[in-house]
């Protein structure tokens, strides 16, 4: 039925209002709690579904525990549809930008030298610890500031409604997540936006930004990181707007280094004190966490992604060809 409905753009735009609607409602009921439901919903029914499958072991009990662990796989499946998963098949932002080339180095080294220009300026704006690493002062403002900024976004990309509601959690889970190489994670049962509170401050701001972007509706992995660039590149909150404009560097270097390793090299060689300490701050935090955990979510992320028609963690080019055409 689902397969059937994605053919369908009439479809899948009832499902986009169906989507604002079923959110706001969510967030009405949810935002206000301190800690992530969703988060204590997964664990609770984490434990149920354990329950079921040691239940489908003994013989007596079988028949029964095979239908209940169908039902709610069942259920699960059908309200992950019908308020997530079909919004993958919306129209791509690409399809909405004037210019529609494919990404090349050359405009690609020239926004980043900008961005370096940017990130060095910005930073010298911004907080720091007493080593010297760059620190979110005031994340409740970040996320004001965020949900304020979509409300600004250009029309011919976005014409999705915001709540001005605040549901950013911080996630129950970011003692694991720290070794998962996960971020952060929106719940489409719950309407809340999860992210790492323990994650290095340079990483925090425009995670925040992303994960608001599925709030407001884009589902696709790289649309989001690019409204998320959206909001945070013209903001007056100058952490958000650092941490944006640092993304948008380290994306851009990703993709040039395939095909001129000794620029991305040069530029790195050009990043301020400020910006050379967080960025081995944030190396050093990724290479304490390194693991087989990290590895386990890397591929089962990758498979979801896949599953949903996304091309993955490995490569940035979506982002990068929405970004460079966009400025275009
Ligand atoms: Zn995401």
């Amino acid at each position: 039925m689902f397969f059937l409905f994605s053919k369908s753009k009439i479809i899948i735009s009832i499902f986009e209002k169906f989507f604002e609607f079923q959110k706001a409602f969510h967030q009405i009921i949810f935002s206000w709690i301190p800690f992530s439901f969703g988060d204590l919903f997964y664990v609770l029914s984490g434990i149920i579904a354990a329950y079921l499958i040691y239940q489908c072991f003994r013989k007596k009990k079988r028949n029964n525990a095979i239908l209940k662990l169908l039902l709610i796989i069942n259920l699960f499946y059908f309200s992950y549809q019908v308020s997530w998963g079909m919004l993958y098949f919306q129209t791509p932002i690409i399809k909405k930008l004037k210019s529609q080339e494919k990404p090349n180095v050359i405009k690609a080294k020239k926004l980043a030298l900008r961005y370096l220009e940017k990130c060095k300026t910005t930073r010298t704006q911004v907080s720091e610890d007493k080593n010297g690493i760059f620190v979110a002062r005031d994340l409740k403002k970040i996320q004001e500031e965020i949900i304020l900024q979509q409300l600004k976004l250009p029309k011919y990309i976005s014409d999705k409604k915001g709540t001005q509601i605040n549901s950013f959690k911080s996630s129950l889970f970011r003692n694991v997540m720290n070794y998962s190489g996960i971020l952060g994670y929106y719940n489409p049962f719950t309407a809340e936006a999860q992210y790492n509170s323990m994650l290095p401050s340079s990483f925090i701001p425009f995670t925040l930004a992303h994960e608001s972007s599925h709030q407001l509706g884009f589902a696709r992995e790289q649309e989001a990181n690019f409204i998320a660039y959206l909001v945070g590149v013209n903001s007056k909150n100058l952490e958000l707007r650092y941490s944006t404009e640092y993304f948008t560097l380290k994306s851009l270097l990703r993709f040039i280094i395939e095909e001129d390793p000794n620029f991305v090299k040069s530029i790195l060689n050009h990043y301020s004190k400020g910006m050379k300490r967080d960025q081995l701050y944030e190396r050093s935090f990724i290479l304490k966490h390194q693991g087989w955990l990290d590895d386990f979510f890397g591929i089962t992320n990758n498979l979801f992604l896949q599953s949903n028609q996304q091309e993955g963690s490995v490569t940035y080019s979506y982002f990068i060809d929405l970004l460079l055409n966009y400025e275009q």
